[in-house]
């Protein structure tokens, strides 16, 4: 089928090519013979005493052309033409036209003229011709080259356009039309729920869709309207696609497949007149499923932030979209379902019931479902006997299942390039540090210095998530430097729902330990705490104006879930409140900072010996902090677990 296409392109090219050949050929043929040839006045005289010379025609009182008499190309006669064949002797016997040549003032070249007819007793005649005067032949070659040349050039402008396009039918005539993909019957993907692991609850509200489709009279029959579209809300990777392609499966009915930034297009009215097109061709195959993902670059709400009228084009398409949703009828058996990370944005117009009647929340998922995501990526895998699921699941708290699938290829690329015939435990680990860190930099130069300071600011981290009650477990330390960190201390945070103040409190605590180790051994503070500060105002803010935790400013939260008040460019609060907020921020990070100090002063040598060891290692894990602290003051379930998988060799 390919190869078929590419060779009915290549035909065309090559026609394209000969009528090319054959216009330019027959342009510089013409050319070449056509015209005269140039001489000066003085050699015309010449040929005029001659007695060679039929008429002449003076053209714009400045060009003349001479045309000879025929027998002046006999053999014998005096012609100035040199023939390079006999050929071209004929042709200029055929075409009487030969020499041109320009004059300065008329009235003396006329006088001259008429002065050598008396003298030689010549019959030629002189004619004037002023106007631009073209026969249809002439007015071709002059012109009409020019013209197929550009006609090919736009045909083959055309063609780039309509192959670089994309879309349906890929012309530059189709940009109207919609990109939306088709999946039907004759496509080999076939995905069904068996592949979406986890979102249990997702996938019970999208069977009900699934069933809508395969016996909608059950439902009508009651008197019930079949939904018009579901909502699929979550953040980025966590199956939404999949899902919507688990529906179509299952339906077994034709899928469209389409992103938001799809409708969008340089030109106004494009967006609507596409979505138009799409529910046309979606009719057409009813019953089926149209997937718009990434829905909030047509539907973020309208009026808002529009700047001198800059979204009008991206509100025509979202209005045309509610019209369409609105427009096809219960029974028509199309269901819209749409995908986004930004529900907060949408235009409310979107959500109301008779548009996406459903909101389907997808979330990254919790230890469970990414046991069973891990089961679904790792069945094609060549795996060792001591991979452990549960460890795995453990190891990648807020991993989106797009992250876990790519854990799984990263870690089959990990052991391939360790030339291993199967993948085994610590590839995995291998491939979690990649993605989560990045790149390993191991040549990177710093000077020891440096490295001195960074294995103390880490080993400050590590000593107090050691010594606080609600710190996250600590994985593993390191100097080695990754991405963009010159070391870090991994950590697995406990899953949790809710988040207590103290537990804030001992995260900003551990936070701002590297930049206190560095304070109490060196005297002197550094650039390389800018992350940890970033998290901890961050933490801090987060405490006083959303999480209503802070006394001072009360139980109130600033916080607007809809992104939609009208505060977007003022503060929803008081100068006064302002002044106490900054204040409250800045006490608690102080107080932590100083906590910080404090514990790390009272365990000093303990810090020393650990940042002693990290320069030597590079690596530490927990046995190596427990040989320095000895157990963890407070029960530590995940850290117990964490213990017996990593240590160093
Ligand atoms: P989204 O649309 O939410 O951004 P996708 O549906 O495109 O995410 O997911 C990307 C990839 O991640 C999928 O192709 C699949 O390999 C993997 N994935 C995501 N969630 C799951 C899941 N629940 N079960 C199995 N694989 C998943």
């Amino acid at each position: 089928m390919i190869n078929k296409k590419i060779k009915s392109k290549n035909s065309f090219f090559w026609i394209y090519a000969v009528i090319f050949a054959i216009f330019l050929g027959i342009f510089f043929f013409k050319s070449s013979f056509s015209t005269p040839k140039k001489i000066d006045q003085d050699t015309f005289f010449d040929i005029l005493s001659k007695g060679e010379v039929q008429k002449i025609l003076v053209k714009h009182k400045e060009t003349v052309l001479v045309y000879l008499k025929k027998d002046a190309f006999l053999e014998g006669s005096n012609t100035y033409r040199d023939f390079s064949n006999e050929n071209e002797r004929k042709f200029f016997t055929t075409y009487p036209l030969q020499y041109e040549f320009e004059i300065g003032d008329l009235q003396f070249f006329q006088k001259k003229f008429e002065e050598y007819k008396n003298k030689y007793n010549i019959v030629a005649t002189i004619d004037f011709k002023n106007q631009q005067e073209y026969t249809i032949t002439k007015f071709f070659f002059d012109y009409g080259v020019f013209f197929i040349l550009l006609i090919f050039f736009w045909i083959f402008i055309f063609r780039r356009i309509g192959a670089t396009g994309g879309g349906a039918g890929g012309q530059i005539f189709n940009i109207g039309k919609s990109k939306a993909k088709l999946f039907d019957e004759n496509d080999d993907v076939k995905i069904t729920f068996k592949d979406v692991a986890g979102l249990d609850g997702a996938k019970e509200e999208v069977q009900e869709i699934v069933d809508f489709l395969k016996s909608p009279q059950k439902y009508t029959k009651l008197g019930g309207k079949i939904p018009k579209g579901a909502l699929l809300i979550g953040p980025p990777g966590t199956g939404k696609t999949l899902l919507a392609k688990a529906v179509a499966g299952e339906a077994k009915v034709p899928f469209f497949s389409l992103s938001g930034s799809d409708f969008v297009e340089m030109f106004v009215g494009v967006g609507a007149s596409r979505v138009r097109d799409l529910f046309e061709k979606a009719k057409e195959k009813s019953p089926c499923i149209i997937f718009i993902d990434e829905i909030d670059a047509i539907g973020r709400a309208r009026g808002k932030s529009s700047i001198a009228g800059s979204n009008d084009e991206r509100e025509n398409t979202l209005n045309q979209l509610l019209t369409e949703m609105d427009g096809f009828g219960t029974n028509t058996n199309v269901i819209v379902l749409a995908a986004t990370n930004r529900s907060d944005i949408l235009d409310q117009a979107l959500l109301r019931p008779g548009r996406f009647d459903r909101t389907i929340i997808v979330d990254t998922p919790e230890l469970n479902e990414r046991k069973e995501i891990f089961c679904v990526h790792l069945k094609r895998l060549v795996l060792s006997n001591n991979v452990d699921i549960d460890f795995l699941a453990r190891q990648t708290p807020g991993f989106s299942g797009a992250d876990i699938a790519n854990v799984c290829n990263e870690s089959a690329l990990i052991a391939a390039r360790k030339n291993r015939s199967e993948i085994i435990s610590q590839d995995f680990l291998d491939a979690i540090d990649r993605i989560i860190g990045g790149l390993e930099k191991k040549n990177k130069i710093i000077k020891p210095n440096e490295k001195k300071r960074i294995a103390y600011h880490e080993a400050g981290h590590a000593t107090i998530s050691w010594l606080l009650e609600h710190a996250a477990p600590l994985v593993k330390v390191t100097i080695v430097p990754r991405g963009r960190t010159l070391g870090s201390a991994w950590y697995l945070p406990e899953e949790r729902q809710l988040t207590t103040p103290e537990q804030m409190k001992d995260e900003i605590c551990t936070l701002l330990a590297g930049r206190s180790a560095e304070e109490i051994i060196f005297s002197s503070i550094s650039t390389g705490a800018l992350n940890d500060l970033e998290r901890v105002t961050k933490q801090a803010q987060s405490m006083v104006v959303i999480f209503g935790l802070n006394d001072k400013i009360g139980n109130i939260s600033y916080y607007d879930s809809t992104g939609q008040n009208e505060f977007s460019f003022s503060k929803p609060y008081s100068e006064k409140t302002a002044q106490i907020i900054d204040e409250e921020i800045s006490k608690i990070i102080t107080e932590q900072y100083q906590r910080a100090k404090k514990i790390l002063k009272n365990n000093e040598k303990k810090l020393s010996m650990l940042a002693n060891q990290l320069l030597e290692k590079e690596v530490l894990f927990r046995e190596d902090l427990k040989k320095i602290f000895g157990e963890r003051p407070y029960p530590d379930e995940i850290g117990d677990m964490l213990s017996t998988v990593n240590s160093n060799p």
